[in-house]
């Protein structure tokens, strides 16, 4: 019998009398090469180059016309030079755009081959350019604070705990000159499309403060004219100047997250090194009279000490409150080990001193305040999760005018049973975008029960209709979907798996697990089905979102627990979420989840399921 190889190639259409006299292997280099440049523009240096031609590297160094293999390509003079800029960070494109990393490579290998050649000279390309942008143009841009995105590239603050410090490779973007940036943002614009919610790139990385890019206004100004959405965005506040508040005013609708940490000026300039504190505390009342509904975040970073943070945050969130803010989020201090390699603080300590102490002020003061994450809230303060508890109601909206309370929990709506949080959050948004005037709620309040009827279009300021959709009632976070349920008892039903792994967070465990009780149909009996929450180790520091797990975490998670085990589910099952930022299944280092499947040998599966911080 003849020996076969398990070597296979592809054979060329009967008929193809060139495919005769030429070299299989040049006419795949040839073919490759004219793909690619289909798409991409090589770049030599600055300059973009028409390549024609190119000679294998190897002992064989004849010449290779692109067009056709018998003839030498027709030089072409190089094109007008291109913009001087930094070049894309290829880690960071693989995240968002990994087709564009993939002709990288494409084009790597092939240069790892042949010399290229433009009118037999030959070139040296080191980077290329798409020749169709509008081809790309096909990213989900759904908002335009998307696009403003692109423009939160400086800071004139240096926080001491920003999250800028010690970011990631892939979350790095190259530094660029004011006037390129705008190029740039020139480009994102015009491919900008409000109506089919498409655009170019997005933009992933650490947002700064839109209002330090130098071209923000025009930036601003541009975007209203493309889009009727509201504009919303993060600022530090230090240069909202009257005459800055005033322009803004003109683009309504509009709403700010304004990075305050703290109204008082020797605080503020401590914590964000901000050598003109007064500016931005002073922009709180500027910003009312201007009728622009912003919102306050505070930072509870406890330097110099837990016990001056939360003397100040209480003070803090008081200014804002006088100052009608639309509603105050604390962000429970976080770092991972890029930031800080050693333990900065006792976190745990801080955070349940933070939760008690916001606690104590909602009682107090008239704006919601909120903890993030509040499922950390949740987890520490209420036995019973994902109920329709209101945590706070914006001044002047519908809610707070209904008579909406915080510590309301809500029962029914319209008639409807209301079984927990996002069903109620989903129903107040249903009622909204219907158009519907009369609401009639029922909650449950200090033991007994009260009806309300919530105005739709009963509203003042700080509450803007365009840029709230509960109507003004705040909630601790968005709570988990029962249908998150069924979608997994369908995963399951079809895998057959005999058993499951669930891989959750810290963070969505115990309303997971709440859910599990609530629903034992979830999971048919006769399957082992197992919990586990893997480690935020890529992160490390005091990180403890499950979104931040990256592929390697889940990796590694898994070989330990099949050594620990002795075997392997049949099944493991991860929500989507952590790889959700990117619409190609990858995580925040750009990797793919089908690693996880790949490394392990396990079945991996997704349930698609939405962030839970909003
Ligand atoms: S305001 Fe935000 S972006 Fe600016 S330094 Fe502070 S944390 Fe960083």
């Amino acid at each position: 019998m003849e020996e076969e190889s398990l070597f296979r190639y592809p054979l060329r259409p009967p008929g193809d009398a060139r495919a005769e006299r030429r070299e299989p292997f040049v006419e795949t280099v040839r073919e490759q090469l004219r793909n690619i440049l289909d798409i991409a523009l090589p770049l030599e240096g600055e300059r973009v180059v028409e390549v024609d031609g190119f000679r294998l590297l190897g002992p064989e160094r004849g010449r290779h016309g692109l067009q056709d293999g018998r003839r030498r390509g027709t030089p072409a003079p190089p094109l007008p030079a291109a913009r001087g800029a930094a070049l894309e960070n290829m880690d960071n494109v693989s995240l968002y755009e990994p087709r564009i990393a993939f002709l990288a490579r494409q084009l790597e290998s092939l240069l790892s081959l042949v010399q290229l050649e433009c009118g037999g000279r030959p070139v040296e390309v080191d980077a290329f350019r798409l020749r169709r942008p509008s081809d790309w143009a096909d990213a989900p841009v759904d908002d335009p604070a998307d696009i403003l995105n692109h423009a939160a590239t400086r800071c004139r603050c240096d926080c001491i705990f920003c999250y800028n410090k010690g970011s990631l490779p892939s979350l790095t973007q190259p530094a660029r000159e004011a006037d390129i940036e705008w190029k740039y943002l020139e480009e994102q614009l015009r491919h900008y499309n409000p109506r089919a919610r498409r655009g170019l790139f997005p933009r992933f990385g650490g947002p700064r403060d839109v209002l330090a890019h130098p071209h923000a206004l025009p930036l601003l100004r541009a975007l209203r004219e493309k889009s009727d959405r509201p504009l919303r965005f993060s600022t530090s506040g230090d240069n909202l100047t009257t005459e800055v508040v005033s322009a803004l005013a003109e683009l309504a609708p509009l709403s700010l997250d304004l990075s305050l940490n703290s109204s008082s000026p020797a605080r503020r300039s401590y914590l964000m090194r901000d050598p003109r504190p007064e500016t931005a505390i002073r922009s709180l009342p500027l910003l009312a009279a201007a009728g622009i509904p912003y919102a306050v975040t505070v930072v509870a970073w406890p330097q110099p000490s837990l016990e001056e943070m939360l003397r100040d945050l209480g003070e803090t969130c008081r200014y804002a409150a006088d100052n009608h803010a639309r509603l105050v989020q604390v962000n429970l201090p976080g770092y991972s080990r890029f930031f800080s390699p050693r333990p900065l603080f006792d976190s745990e300590l801080v955070w349940e001193e933070t939760v008690h102490r916001v606690q104590e002020l909602r009682r107090e003061l008239p704006c919601p305040i909120v903890v993030s994450p509040s499922m950390y809230e949740e987890n520490l303060t209420r036995s019973r999760k994902n109920l329709a508890e209101v945590t706070g109601v914006v001044p002047g909206s519908p809610a707070a005018r209904g008579g909406l309370r915080a510590g309301d929990v809500i029962l029914e709506m319209n008639g409807i049973r209301v079984r927990n949080r996002p069903q109620a959050r989903d129903l107040l948004t249903l009622f909204q975008q219907s158009g519907q005037d009369l609401i009639s709620v029922t909650v449950r309040r200090n033991g007994g029960s009260a009806s309300l009827r919530l105005h739709a279009g009963d509203h003042r300021y700080p509450y803007e209709p365009c840029t709230s959709s509960h109507l003004g009632a705040v909630f601790m976070g968005t709570g988990l979907r029962s249908s998150y349920l069924e979608d997994l008892r369908g995963m399951i039903a079809a895998s057959g798996a005999r058993s499951v792994l669930f891989l959750t967070s810290r963070l969505v465990r115990p309303t997971f697990e709440q859910l599990l009780a609530e629903h034992p149909s979830a999971v048919p009996g006769d399957v082992d089905f197992r919990l586990d929450v893997p480690e935020n180790r890529y992160f490390g520091g005091n990180i403890i979102l499950g979104d931040l797990l990256v592929v390697q975490d889940f990796i590694d998670h898994l070989r330990e627990y099949a050594a620990a085990e002795g075997r392997r589910p049949d099944l493991v099952v991860i929500p989507s979420s952590p790889f959700q930022l990117s619409r190609w299944g990858r995580d925040l280092t750009g990797r793919p989840y089908l690693d996880i499947g790949r490394e392990t040998g396990m079945r991996v599966r997704l349930l698609e399921c939405r962030p839970i911080w909003e």
